[in-house]
């Protein structure tokens, strides 16, 4: 995976959130921790990224985070 950012706070490489009702992908993703799922409840400014120690922050490149959950979802 090209480009992941790392957490702000303690350097750890980041894991995309996703928000919504996770299909059976995303699930699977989430329990092999490419993934971290948020629930249905999305806040006014969703961070987009979580690392190790659950630290969150906002992307602020849209195309790397939806590379980074596309890999995560398809294995690449
Ligand atoms: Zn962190």
């Amino acid at each position: 995976m090209a480009n992941v950012p790392v957490c702000p706070v303690c350097g750890e490489r980041g894991v995309p959130i996703l928000y919504g009702l996770p299909t059976p992908v995303a699930r699977e993703a989430a329990a092999a921790g490419r993934v971290r799922l948020f629930g249905c409840v999305i806040p006014p400014e969703p961070d987009n990224w979580t690392c190790a120690q659950n630290h969150t922050w906002q992307a602020d490149d849209d195309q790397v985070l939806s590379a980074a959950i596309d890999a995560a979802l398809h294995r690449e």
